[in-house]
């Protein structure tokens, strides 16, 4: 459970998702048009005053990019609609 950092209230777990898909919102880092999935975004929400809390739990993927990893993706081209 976090703690709000604004009011130390104990924060609720919620979810921070593209509302058309459903998906945690991944985090990323580019270079150029290459792309590194960083992790899946948590979220949490403080119930007194409303402060949001984006975090990444899993920091398995963090910790492979700060120690170096060279593991890139191609972005896909948009898909048309
Ligand atoms: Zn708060």
């Amino acid at each position: 459970m976090r703690e709000c950092v604004r009011c130390q209230a104990e924060m609720l777990d919620a979810k921070f998702v593209d509302v058309m898909n459903s998906a945690p919102t991944a985090v990323v880092v580019t270079v150029g048009a290459m792309y590194r999935h960083l992790g899946a975004t948590s979220c949490a929400v403080c119930p007194k005053c409303g402060e949001i809390s984006l975090y990444i739990e899993d920091l398995s993927r963090i910790n492979r990019y700060a120690a170096g990893e060279q593991k890139w993706w191609k972005k896909e081209p948009p898909e048309k609609k």
